[in-house]
């Protein structure tokens, strides 16, 4: 076959598909488009999610007369005259392709006005041809009015969900922008009525208010860092990141910008979801909104012709900024737990099956705050040595430890729970679940000394294991000598145990070694593997439930708990402890 250059509006329409998939890419690009217009109010209504009709009304400089037309030819941009700018980037546009690609699969109606013109201008475009151009009277600004979307490609048409979906798409991505830029006025109308409406008023905390509710707003944290001075590059970060008393049920309301661009990236949204682990409960997910900016050099923003990705030239320091600085603001603000008599507040936080009593505040302080520095790092290959971005934390001398009072043993009950009595009321304690604290803090400790602490065993014991097991001593060795064990080598399937942790219990090293990495492939819900083998190693070590336990057994776990940095939460997060407090006692024996 011959090679034939495509007709123009062949090619322009196979571009457009990359630019516009669903009404909310053309309400991102309508949005962004407003935002490069310096607006400071931006308004969307959307009809039938947006395969109706879409307007998008702004109050920005407008197009002068004479370019309007311009504005809908492919390349054509204001924004960018030389590849040296394309290299510092800095409005969200620059591809002139977002009024070409809407216009070549809809119709557009696009009213503009600039401060210096006296009317505005109106111009028409269907299916990429112009229909018609006119002066017009218009408020300083553009409005812009997409309707039949699709209508003549029914293939992408297809593709659409109903119209409740693809309107919370929009939402969301309005949602997005909205805290990106809490300096400006969003509003979005949905089929004439308001979903919501953010104040412009500059403050992060109040356009988390005005997106969500003034709960959650008063939940965040605040999230800041100074510059890493000194070298280049800088990385600015600030935001709000929410706590375990407003997490979500799945990741989408972890909102990441960089210098102002919504970006859409795994591997920064991992960064945040490990920084948080042992904060919320499993499968829970944080609200956090996230600002990075940073010299526009930095990144390269046209790698995506959606421009929802960037690509950092330093994504190790990127990463390992974002993930310490949010695990340390974690840590640092933290509330110490406090156990209340029930209310109304922090319920859905709780476990169901606890019934009326629950944690008031923050049940979620799974793990030490020296967790996130207690094993060389994983991503060792990406980023600086690591003292240099803690450089950019404040002083971390003072954590706070949560001490727990000092508890009398009553006795065991179903053989899975302590009760005892502390000077604030009754105390149940899980006896599993705090075992397993007590041991995972130990280990996480001992991991950090070196040489690490080895049980040596006077006889070394054999043991064989399978592929699986096998290929994860090969790629875990180290972090697995580092925990205690000792293994060598010693056919093509046997290896010798030569030591143990002093974690592990007596009996059999052979079984206990299978159960430990066997544990460690099914990962207990951690993501790191230096966070899964602390927590194999101490969930094999851990008192069953079912164990009858003697009083001082049950007096001695009291006592290790007492000296965990956490000692209310287990490794997950869940509660290790229910506390009844004479409050509650009383109110319940109707005494008061
Ligand atoms: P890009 O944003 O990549 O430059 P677009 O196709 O989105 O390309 O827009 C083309 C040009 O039209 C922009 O460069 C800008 O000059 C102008 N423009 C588009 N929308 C607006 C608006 N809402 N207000 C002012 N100017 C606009
Ligand atoms: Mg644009």
């Amino acid at each position: 076959m011959k090679i034939l250059l495509m007709p123009t509006d062949v090619s322009s329409k196979i571009a457009a598909g990359e630019v516009i998939d669903r009404p909310a890419s053309v309400v991102k690009e309508l949005i962004e488009n407003s935002l490069d217009a310096g607006a400071s109010a931006i308004y969307v209504d959307i009809r039938g999610g947006g395969k109706e009709r879409i307007r998008v009304a702004d109050d920005g400089i407008g197009i002068p007369a004479e370019e309007v037309e311009l504005a809908f030819q492919r390349y054509a941009t204001s924004k960018l005259y030389d590849a040296v700018e394309l290299e510092s980037v800095s409005t969200l546009g620059f591809r002139g392709e977002a009024l070409p690609s809407i216009a070549a699969v809809s119709r557009i109606l696009f009213v503009t006005r600039t401060s210096f013109e006296d009317s505005g201008t109106q111009i028409d475009v269907q299916d990429g041809q112009v229909l018609g151009i006119q002066s017009q009277g218009a408020a300083q600004g553009t409005v812009v009015t997409v309707t039949r979307l699709f209508e003549n490609f029914p293939a992408r048409k297809k593709f659409l969900r109903t119209s409740g979906t693809e309107t919370s798409r929009i939402q969301t991505l309005i949602t997005r922008y909205a805290l990106a830029y809490p300096g400006k006025r969003f509003r979005l109308t949905v089929e004439g009525t308001e979903v919501f409406n953010t104040s412009g008023s500059g403050h992060l905390r109040e356009a988390v208010a005005d997106v969500y509710d003034t709960k959650v707003a008063q939940a965040m944290l605040d999230l800041s860092s100074k510059t890493v001075s000194g070298e280049k590059p800088s990385v600015m970060i600030s935001g709000l990141l929410g706590t375990a008393l407003v997490d979500r049920a799945n990741q989408s309301h972890i909102a990441l910008f960089v210098n102002g661009r919504w970006i859409q990236s795994r591997s920064l949204v991992y960064a945040i979801k490990q920084a948080y682990h042992g904060f919320l409960k499993e499968r829970r997910f944080p609200i956090a909104v996230v600002s990075i900016v940073m010299p526009h050099e930095e990144i390269d923003v046209n790698i995506h012709p959606a421009k929802a990705e960037v690509k950092f030239r330093q994504e190790g320091l990127v990463f390992e900024t974002l993930q310490q600085l949010v695990r340390q603001t974690l840590t640092l603000h933290t509330p110490v737990p406090e156990l209340l008599v029930p209310h109304a507040i922090g319920r859905e936080t709780m476990n169901e099956s606890l019934g009326p009593l629950f944690l008031e505040t923050n049940i979620t302080t799974g793990l030490s705050h020296n967790m996130s520095h207690a094993f060389p790092k994983a991503r060792q290959d990406v980023g600086p040595p690591i003292d240099e971005v803690q450089k950019i934390f404040v002083d971390q001398s003072f954590i706070p430890k949560k001490v727990l009072p000092m508890l009398r043993v009553l006795g065991q009950i179903h053989s899975t729970y302590i009760i005892a009595e502390g000077p604030d009321g009754i105390y149940l304690i899980d006896q599993h679940a705090a075992h397993e604290k007590v041991l995972f803090e130990r280990v996480v400790a001992e991991s950090m000394q070196s040489p690490p602490k080895i049980q040596s065993l006077l006889e070394p014991v054999t043991v064989e294991l399978n592929p699986h097991q096998k290929e994860l001593i090969d790629r875990q060795g180290d972090l697995i000598y580092r925990l205690g064990l000792h293994l060598e080598r010693f056919g093509p399937s046997t290896f010798l145990i030569r030591g143990v942790p002093p974690t592990m219990p007596d009996g059999d090293p052979a079984k206990s070694l299978v159960e430990v990495l066997q544990l460690m492939m099914d990962g207990g819900g951690f993501n790191s593997w230096e966070e899964r083998a602390a927590y194999s190693i101490a969930c094999h070590g851990a008192i069953r439930a079912g164990k009858t336990l003697s009083q001082n057994e049950m007096s001695e776990l009291l006592r290790q708990l007492e000296d965990c940095d956490r000692p209310h939460t287990c490794p997950h997060g869940r509660p290790t402890m229910i506390h009844m407090n004479f409050e509650y006692l009383e109110r319940e024996f109707g005494r008061r």
